[in-house]
C-alpha cells in the first residue's frame, strides 16, 4: 500500500459517524444537536462511499509495487525536477562510462569522468569550467577558434598595399579563416552541449562534422588560388570539384548512422579522403612547375607537414590511441579525441603559414604571368 493510500484509507470503527448513530433517537426535530449530527453522519457516509468507490477504482488500476501509474509518473517527475534543480545549481558529479545512457556512450576506453545527461544549456555551458572527459575537447577548439578569429582579423586589416589584388585576395584568404572558425566553433559547441539530450547532441554532431568539411573546403580556396594563379581554368575546375566533394561529405554527415561509434573509421576515412583529394592538384602542380619550384614556391613542405598532422590526428581518432592501451588512464587528459583536436589546430595553422608564404611570393612576383601560364 502506498503512503497516499494509507492517508486516504479511513480507520474503521473510529469514525464519529459510527459512534453518533446510536447516540441519537430516530427522529427528534426538537433536538438541533442531533439533527446536526445526523446531517454530518449522512455527509460522512456519502463521503465514505465515495472513497470506497475511488479505492476500488484505484485498486483495479494498481501497477508495479502497488503504485498506480499516475503515482509512479508523479514520483518520476519529482525525481526529475530534483535532478534538474541540482544540475541548474551545478551540483552534479562525473559518472562512469557504464552508467551513461546509450546516446552518450561513445568511447568505452574512457572509463570514468563523464558528465551525466544535463538537459539545461546553462548547466552545459557552466560545465566548460569543470573537469571531465570533454574539458580538453572543449578548450582545445575554443582557444583555437579565438586564435584564428584574432589571426583572421589581423589579416583582414593588413594594409592593402601588401597585396596585388587586395579585395580579391582578402576574400580568398577569408574563406580559409571562415572555414577554420566555423569548424572550431561548431566543434567546441558540440562538445559543450553534447550531454544536453539525445536530440541536441544529434543536431550539434552534424554541425561538428559539417564544420570539418568547411575547414577542408576553405583551406583549398587560397591554396588553389595562389598555386594556379596563372592557370585560371584548372583552378576553377579544382575549386568546383572540392565544393562538390565537400557538399557530399556534409550531406552524408547528416545521416543519423554517421555519428554512431561503429562508423568512427568511416568518418575519419570520409574527411581524410576529402583532404587527400588535394593530391590531384598537387601532382598537377609538380608536373607543370617541377619539383624544385613545387617545394620552394609551392610550399610543398608545409603542405606535406599539414597533411601529416591531419592524417595522424584522424588515425589516432579512428583507432582511439592512446586510451586503447591504457583504458581509464586517459579519461581526462591526452585521450585520442583531444590529441586529434590539437593536431587539427596545428594542421590548420601550418596550412595558413604555407598560404601566407604563397601570398608573399605573389606579392613579390607581382600580378603578371608569363605566356606559358607558369608562375
Ligand atoms: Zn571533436
Amino acid at each position: 500500500m502506498s503512503p497516499r493510500e494509507q492517508e486516504d484509507t479511513p480507520t474503521s470503527g473510529s469514525s464519529p459517524s459510527h459512534l453518533s448513530t446510536t447516540e441519537c433517537p430516530a427522529h427528534n426535530g426538537n433536538v438541533p444537536d442531533c439533527d446536526d449530527k445526523r446531517r454530518i453522519n449522512e455527509d460522512d457516509d456519502r463521503g465514505r462511499e465515495k472513497k470506497e468507490v475511488e479505492e476500488d477504482e484505484r485498486s483495479s488500476d494498481e501497477g508495479f509495487m502497488g503504485m498506480t501509474p499516475l503515482l509512479q509518473a508523479h514520483h518520476a517527475m519529482e525525481k526529475m525536477e530534483e535532478f534538474v534543480h541540482k544540475v541548474w545549481e551545478g551540483r552534479w558529479r562525473v559518472i562512469p562510462h557504464d552508467v551513461l545512457p546509450d546516446w552518450l556512450k561513445d568511447n568505452d576506453f574512457l572509463l570514468h569522468g563523464h558528465r551525466p545527461p544535463m538537459p539545461s544549456f546553462r548547466a552545459c555551458f557552466k560545465s566548460i569550467f569543470r573537469i571531465h572527459t570533454e574539458t580538453g575537447n572543449i578548450w582545445t577548439h575554443l582557444l583555437g577558434c579565438l586564435f584564428f578569429l584574432f589571426l583572421g582579423l589581423m589579416y583582414m586589416f593588413r594594409p592593402n598595399m601588401s597585396f596585388v589584388a587586395p579585395v580579391q585576395e582578402k576574400v580568398v584568404i577569408g574563406m580559409f579563416f571562415l572555414g577554420a572558425i566555423l569548424c572550431l566553433s561548431f566543434s567546441w559547441l558540440f562538445h559543450t552541449v553534447y550531454c544536453h539530450s539525445e536530440g541536441v547532441s544529434k543536431v550539434f554532431s552534424k554541425l561538428d562534422y559539417s564544420g570539418i568539411a568547411f575547414l577542408i573546403m576553405g583551406s583549398f580556396v587560397p591554396w588553389l588560388y595562389y598555386s594556379f594563379y596563372c592557370s585560371p581554368q584548372p583552378c576553377f575546375i579544382y575549386l568546383m570539384v572540392i565544393c562538390i566533394l565537400g557538399l557530399t561529405a556534409i550531406i552524408v554527415s547528416q545521416c543519423d548512422f554517421f555519428a554512431t561509434p561503429q562508423y568512427r573509421g568511416v568518418r575519419a576515412g570520409v574527411f581524410v579522403g576529402l583532404g587527400l583529394s588535394g593530391v590531384v592538384p598537387t601532382l598537377h602542380f609538380v608536373i607543370s612547375e617541377g619539383l624544385i619550384k613545387a617545394t620552394t614556391i609551392g610550399q610543398m613542405g608545409w603542405l606535406l607537414l599539414m597533411a601529416t598532422l591531419y592524417i595522424t590526428g584522424a588515425c589516432l581518432y579512428a583507432a582511439r590511441i592512446p586510451e586503447r592501451f591504457f583504458p581509464g588512464k586517459c579519461d581526462i587528459w591526452f585521450h585520442s579525441h583531444q590529441l586529434f583536436h590539437i593536431l587539427v589546430v596545428a594542421g590548420a595553422f601550418v596550412h595558413f603559414h604555407g598560404v601566407s608564404n604563397l601570398q608573399e611570393f605573389r606579392y613579390t612576383a607581382g600580378g603578371g604571368c608569363t605566356d606559358d601560364g607558369s608562375l
